[in-house]
């Protein structure tokens, strides 16, 4: 990802180039508002025929998209995630995803200050642009931030009790499907309940009020169940989650009678070890970021690509993972070619993998180093924490955490999802290693090793 990197030198470029140039008076500047906060830019916004215009720096640090400048063509690049936008100082023709259209002007200059026709670009990013007269405001906002769904499901749990002839009566208000699966070490048995909130009487102890984060367990005096714990599994489909912590293995069978709306599971110990194997394959999806026309970020000696790197990390995840008659790998390219975003989270969603992960390099300035792990889901929480750990312990850069964000890849995915920055591709040093073979290697086993473990393979 390299949206965030930023050309800190436009000042100075505009300055330079335009010291001679016409200027224009920036009397009454209008205020400027992004999602209900106001922003102070270097050069106020100023009000040109009904049009207003902004300083560079307004689109790029607090809109937050990338903004190059190219001075032989003196043209100006602006990318979000998924758009690109061409501008020409010369010109009031701009460029969107290399389509023609119009602006109300063309960039203006004040006081070394490049200013772009502000409605104009907001538009092309999808935000809302709005005019307020009465205090002169032009209020922006981004209706791109969308939380993750949080509300609960339609069907109430009115609560699980355990008998003492080993059945456990699960009571329900509505329609519930269930399922039901066999871990090991230690012995435990699941119970999802999908499109299911607890009901407020629930039996167990709940200790959080939040619906995306509640836990709780009911102690159970049984010789084959030592404790029942529940959350909320996935914040996306409301599923709840049982687990039945087991003090002796058993084997678990459910009968759901509708009219009564229960479900009453029977436990029968059994001396053979379930079998171990998973009876399907798990798809897992790699996701090489960028390739084919988006090269992704430019390394620091700038010979080097992002698309390079990420192909070359994902392939070797690949070979690794395909050893594992278990595991079916789909990749998003397996070459130099450019699947969309909504192309790669349809690919993930239409065969319902079990697992996404998504490889990238960062870039910022030439001194920020270091890997982080992204996330958004809680369903994708502990695929996060677990890649965190195998990364640190086995590449070891600089630690710079599991974070949330609201990355298109990590956001319409429905499995379980992660967005790897596997290192600063800016950055001379890191650029050496990670363009190393095998340094790639070692992060392609941290990430292998990680997808097994998750899938408990
Ligand atoms: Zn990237």
């Amino acid at each position: 990802m390299r949206k965030f990197l930023i050309v800190f030198s436009f000042a100075v470029f505009f300055a330079v180039i335009f010291s001679g140039q016409k200027m224009y008076a920036a009397s009454a500047s209008p205020n400027l508002y992004l999602n209900g906060t106001k922003l102070n830019p270097p050069q106020p916004p100023t009000i040109v025929n009904g049009t207003t215009f902004v300083p560079v720096r307004v689109i790029s640090e607090s809109l937050g998209y990338r903004v190059d400048y190219n001075k032989a063509s003196r043209k100006i690049l602006i990318k979000s995630d998924e758009k690109s936008l061409t501008l020409s100082l010369d010109s009031a023709v701009a460029l969107i995803d290399n389509r023609k259209v119009n602006m109300p002007s063309k960039p203006l200059i004040v006081k070394g200050y490049s200013m772009l026709p502000l409605r104009f670009i907001a538009e092309q990013f999808g935000l809302q642009v709005s005019w307020d007269a009465k205090s002169r405001s032009v209020l922006l906002v981004n209706p791109v931030v969308t939380p993750p769904s949080n509300a609960p499901g339609k069907n109430v749990i009115q609560n699980i009790v355990m008998s003492p002839d080993n059945s456990i009566t699960l009571s329900y208000l509505g329609d519930v499907t269930y399922s039901t699966m066999y871990l090991q070490n230690p012995d435990r048995i699941v119970i999802d309940v999908p499109n299911a909130s607890l009901d407020n009487g629930f039996n167990g102890f709940v200790n959080s009020n939040d619906p995306t984060t509640f836990t709780g367990s009911i102690a159970v005096n049984n010789p084959l169940v030592s404790q029942i714990r529940y959350g909320l599994y996935d914040d996306k489909t409301s599923t709840i989650r049982f687990v039945l912590d087991m003090a002796s293995s058993a084997a678990i069978s459910g009968v759901q009678n509708k009219e009564q709306k229960q479900i009453v599971f029977t436990l029968k110990p059994s001396d053979t070890v379930p079998t171990p194997k998973p009876s399907r394959k798990f798809k897992v999806v790699i996701d090489a970021g960028h390739g084919g026309k988006d090269p992704g970020a430019i390394s620091a000696s700038r010979s080097k690509m992002e698309k390079t790197f990420t192909l070359a990390i994902a392939t070797k995840v690949q070979a690794l993972l395909s050893k594992d008659s278990n595991i079916e790998v789909i990749m998003t390219r397996s070459g130099d070619t450019y699947p969309t975003l909504t192309d790669r989270t349809n690919l993930a969603n239409g065969v319902n993998a079990d697992v996404f992960v998504s490889i990238h390099a960062n870039a910022a300035s030439s001194a920020a180093h270091g890997s982080e792990v992204f996330y958004l889901h809680q369903n994708s929480k502990e695929l996060a924490q677990i890649m965190h750990n195998n990364i640190q312990a086995m590449v070891g850069f600089y630690d710079r955490g599991v974070k949330t964000a609201n990355f298109h890849v990590i956001r319409e995915t429905n499995m379980p999802a992660v967005l790897l920055e596997m290192g600063f591709i800016s950055n001379p040093d890191e650029e050496k290693k990670l363009f190393n073979d095998s340094v790639q290697q070692t992060m392609a086993e941290a990430i292998a090793v990680s997808i097994k473990q998750f899938l408990k393979l």
